[in-house]
């Protein structure tokens, strides 16, 4: 059995040259902007990522003066009504956006069903809505309350497999609605192939980019997609509940009707006009007062990016999952641990899952307690994310080498580390 003690001190799997590949990486430098707790090693920023040093400063700014002193001032004079676009802004290169086509606003779940709801009303008399069974679920749930909401005639049609995709694609296709990378096994779809796919039928295609943004560079303008939802509190650090972007490709901008139509999606809200007449551009997807402290924790998590290649960043994240592979493989052998990721570097996002029969939960719990953090999703599956920005190469040797401990030792197996949280 193999056991911590069988560790190289020299070649590839040596923490030696876990370190020499710290050296040598352009993004390093970017970990010395983060608050990671002292002691742990976290592999979650896929769920929330980690704290950017400057955000509890620019927050306590924002509410002893901007609030304190300015008061309702302040949505002049600090900013504030302008955070949806500006924030926007900071996010449209991170994912191939035209300038003025992404607002921050409300969750993705929400944005999901403001945009769903927006492609549905242009693609009258077409009644399919294709998706994956195995996506996350909030999406295909929303399109379910969409569908009850607009005419009842549609129909959620959900592949079970990525090759079912294209063939499940036809003229009574409204919208394709996908995932871009699986938040289960980190299964990477071809965003241009299947917007074009979808596109020859004549359908619209929405992306959820919530294991994508800040995670590699993503190109919606040049796929052509017609929409995109995605999340501010994981890749991009913008905390707890922070606010969701949306995207809408310019072609499209006022020509929809959203159905979340409150008094920021007007065209001049502060007329407080008695009938609604939608912003002709992407304010037209707003809908109410932006919260704006969690607006400025993303506002200022943004600023990090300024210094980053998104190039370099995906080299980095495939280096990254594909080391703690071939470290899991050699190090933690014979413990029923099943890759359910894809080994191909296209097909792969920015995470690594496995499966257990049945012990899954109970190592999570069991690495979690050696300050190993990564998360369990139902019904078995041990799921690690690698954020470039801030996980070190060194970060995922000594995560395997504590794994590797903990399954040879099965001090795992603890009727603690067995017991539920609500949150896994
Ligand atoms: C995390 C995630 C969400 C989260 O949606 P919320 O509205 O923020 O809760 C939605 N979709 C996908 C694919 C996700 O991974």
């Amino acid at each position: 059995m193999p056991s911590s003690h069988d560790i190289p001190d020299t070649g590839p799997f040596s923490l030696a040259a876990a370190r020499a590949r710290d050296a040598n990486d352009s993004l390093a430098f970017m970990r010395g902007k983060f608050s990671l707790p002292e002691g742990v090693i976290y592999l979650d920023g896929n769920s929330l990522g980690v704290l950017p040093k400057g955000t509890a400063d620019r927050l306590a700014r924002a509410i002893t003066e901007e609030w304190g002193e300015g008061l309702i001032r302040s949505w002049n004079d600090a900013g504030w009504i302008d955070l949806p676009h500006r924030i926007g802004g900071k996010i449209a290169p991170l994912i191939g956006a035209e300038a003025g086509s992404v607002i921050a606003a409300e969750s993705t779940s929400v944005n999901l069903f403001k945009t769903l709801s927006a492609a549905l009303t242009l693609t009258a008399g077409r009644r399919k809505i294709v998706t994956e069974a195995e996506n996350f679920p909030t999406d295909n749930y929303i399109a379910e309350g969409v569908i009850s909401q607009f005419d009842k005639r549609h129909e959620l049609v959900t592949c079970d497999h990525p090759e079912d995709i294209i063939p499940a694609l036809d003229h009574d296709t409204a919208v394709l609605m996908l995932t871009h990378v699986n938040y289960r096994n980190g299964h990477r779809h071809d965003m241009r192939q299947l917007t074009k796919a979808a596109h020859d039928v004549g359908a619209l295609v929405i992306w959820d980019l919530a294991h994508s943004a800040g995670a590699m560079p993503v190109e919606l303008a040049a796929s052509g997609a017609d929409f995109a939802v995605g999340c501010g509190y994981k890749y991009l650090n913008g905390g707890p509940g922070a606010p969701a972007f949306l995207y809408v490709a310019p072609r499209h901008h006022g020509k929809a009707r959203q159905p979340l139509s409150g008094w920021f999606a007007h065209k001049a809200p502060f007329d407080f006009a008695r009938d609604f007449t939608a912003a002709a551009d992407i304010s037209q997807y707003l809908c109410g007062t932006p919260p704006v402290l969690s607006m400025l924790a993303l506002d200022h998590a943004l600023d990090l990016w300024a210094e980053v290649d998104l190039t370099e960043l995906r080299g980095k994240s495939l280096a990254l999952s594909q080391y703690f592979i071939d470290l899991v493989e050699r190090r933690c052998q014979g413990h029923d641990l099943t890759l359910i990721t894809p080994r191909d570097d296209d097909a792969r996002g920015s995470q690594v899952s496995f499966t257990h029969p049945d012990s899954g939960y109970a190592m999570v719990q069991a690495l979690i307690a050696r300050g190993v953090i990564g998360d369990f999703r139902a019904p078995d599956i041990l799921r690690f994310g690698f954020t470039p920005l801030y996980t070190s190469f060194e970060d995922v040797w000594r995560a395997v080498d504590i794994f590797a401990e903990l399954l040879a030792t099965r001090s795992w197996d603890t009727p603690a580390f067995h017991r539920r949280n609500k949150v896994t």
